[in-house]
C-alpha cells in the first residue's frame, strides 16, 4: 500500500500541554496536590455535578466506586454483555461476580427490562455503561435499583459530555466513573475520575484512594482496607489544558460522525449505530454493523486505512463460563466496527476514509433488513 496510513483514532497533545507541565512542575506540583482539585472542581461544574475525584484511570475509577459501593467477595454485579472488559474486571478483583445482562435491541447499552430476572439474594450494584456516547435508560435503572436496595454505578467512560434532558450521563446516580485514557474525549496519557452526590460518598472515595485515609502524613487511623489511586497534578495540569478545549473536541467529532452519516447513507453494506446527536448523545466513535464485517476491515486496512472491530462481548471471556445466549450483543459483536475519527482526527482523512469505503462498498452484500 502507498500513501499514508490514517490510524483510527487521532487524538493531539499540543504545545499548550507542554507548557502546563513545564509549569507543574516548575512550582513543584508533581503528585497529587492544587492542580487535581483545581481540575476536580473544574470538571464538577462542567458537568454540574456535586463531587468529583479523580484516579489513576477509568478502570480504577470502577475499582474504587465499587469499593464505596461495599462490594467485595461474593457479591453479584450486573453489568451488560457488550462493553469494555473493565466494567467486569473492577468488580471481579474484589472477588464479585458479575451477571451479564443482553442488550437493547437498537443499540448497544443494557436492556433495562431483562434485570429484574437476574437480581439475585446476593445482587449488590447494577453499572450500565453508556457505550460510545449512547444513553442507557438511567431512571428506569435507579427505579429497578431503589426497589431492591441496590448501587447504581454509571460507567460514562465512553460519554463524558453525552446527555439527555435528565442531565449529563455518569451524573445521574450514586456513582458515575470516566476515563482520561488516549481513547476517550480528552486525555492525560492515563486518568479517571469519579462523580458522586453526596459530601459523606466524596470523603469515602477520597479515603480509599489514599489507604482508607484523607491524609497519609497527618492521620493514623486506617479505618479499612485501601490503596493508592491518586492521581497526579503534572496529568492534572494535562487534562485541564484538554478540558478548556473540550467544547471544541466534542464539536468535532459530532462533526465526524454527521459527515459519515451523509456520506455513507446510500452504502448498502453498512448500517449506522445512530446516536441521539440532537437530544445531546456525543458519538464518540463512529459505529457501524456490517454484512461481512471482518472481510470489510481487511479491504479498507489495504487501502490503508484503519478501522477495527469494537469491543469484544463479555460473554465471550472464558473465565466466565457463559453459557447463556446473548443474541442481540452476539450481532454487534459479530458485526460492528468502528470508522477512523477522534477529537483530532483532521477532516481530510475522514473524506479519504469515505472514498475509500466507496470504492469498495459493492463487493460486500447488502443489508436487507
Ligand atoms: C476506556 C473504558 C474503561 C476503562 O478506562 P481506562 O482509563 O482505560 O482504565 C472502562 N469502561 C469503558 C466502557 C471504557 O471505554
Amino acid at each position: 500500500m502507498d500513501g499514508e496510513t490514517i490510524n483510527w483514532w487521532n487524538i493531539v497533545l499540543g504545545h499548550e500541554e507542554t507548557e502546563a507541565v513545564t509549569n507543574a512542575i516548575d512550582n513543584r506540583c508533581i503528585s497529587m496536590g492544587r492542580i487535581t482539585e483545581d481540575l476536580e472542581e473544574s470538571l464538577a461544574v462542567k458537568l454540574g455535578v456535586p463531587h468529583v475525584v479523580c484516579v489513576t484511570s477509568g478502570t480504577s475509577a470502577l475499582m474504587v466506586a465499587c469499593m464505596a459501593a461495599g462490594i467485595r467477595a461474593g457479591d453479584e454485579v450486573i453489568v451488560p454483555d457488550r462493553t469494555f472488559v473493565a466494567t467486569a474486571h473492577a468488580p471481579m478483583i474484589l472477588g464479585a461476580g458479575v451477571r451479564l445482562i443482553d442488550t437493547k435491541q437498537a443499540k448497544p447499552v443494557i436492556d433495562e427490562l431483562l434485570i429484574e430476572e437476574k437480581i439475585t439474594g446476593r445482587t449488590k450494584a447494577i453499572i450500565p455503561v453508556h457505550l460510545n456516547g449512547h444513553a442507557a435508560d438511567i431512571d428506569a435503572i435507579n427505579t429497578i435499583a431503589s426497589r431492591h436496595g441496590l448501587v447504581v454505578i454509571e460507567d460514562a467512560c465512553q460519554a463524558l459530555l453525552s446527555k439527555t434532558t435528565k442531565g449529563y450521563m455518569g451524573t445521574l446516580s450514586r456513582f458515575g466513573c470516566f476515563s482520561l485514557g488516549m481513547a476517550k474525549l480528552i486525555t492525560s496519557g492515563q486518568g479517571g475520575f469519579i462523580t458522586c452526590q453526596t459530601y459523606e460518598d466524596c470523603q469515602r472515595l477520597k479515603k480509599i484512594r489514599s489507604q482508607g485515609v484523607l491524609d497519609v502524613f497527618r492521620e493514623k487511623n486506617y479505618d479499612f482496607i485501601a490503596g493508592n489511586f491518586k492521581y497526579t497534578d503534572v496529568q492534572a495540569a494535562i487534562a485541564r489544558t484538554q478540558l478548556n478545549k473540550i467544547d471544541a473536541k466534542k464539536a468535532h467529532q459530532i462533526n465526524i460522525y454527521t459527515r459519515y452519516h451523509e456520506a455513507l447513507a446510500e452504502v448498502q453494506c453498512l448500517k449506522s449505530l445512530n446516536v441521539d446527536v440532537l437530544s445531546g448523545e456525543v458519538p464518540l466513535r463512529p459505529e457501524y454493523v456490517c454484512t461481512a464485517r471482518d472481510r470489510f476491515i481487511e479491504a479498507m486496512n489495504d487501502q490503508g486505512i484503519t478501522v477495527v472491530a469494537h469491543t469484544h462481548s463479555l460473554n465471550m471471556l472464558p473465565y466466565l463460563h457463559s453459557t447463556e445466549p446473548f443474541p442481540r450483543s452476539t450481532f454487534f459483536h459479530s458485526n460492528s466496527l468502528m470508522l477512523p475519527c477522534g477529537p483530532d482526527q483532521p477532516m481530510q482523512n475522514i473524506e479519504t476514509t469515505i472514498a475509500a469505503i466507496k470504492r469498495i462498498a459493492g463487493q460486500f452484500p447488502a443489508w436487507t433488513s
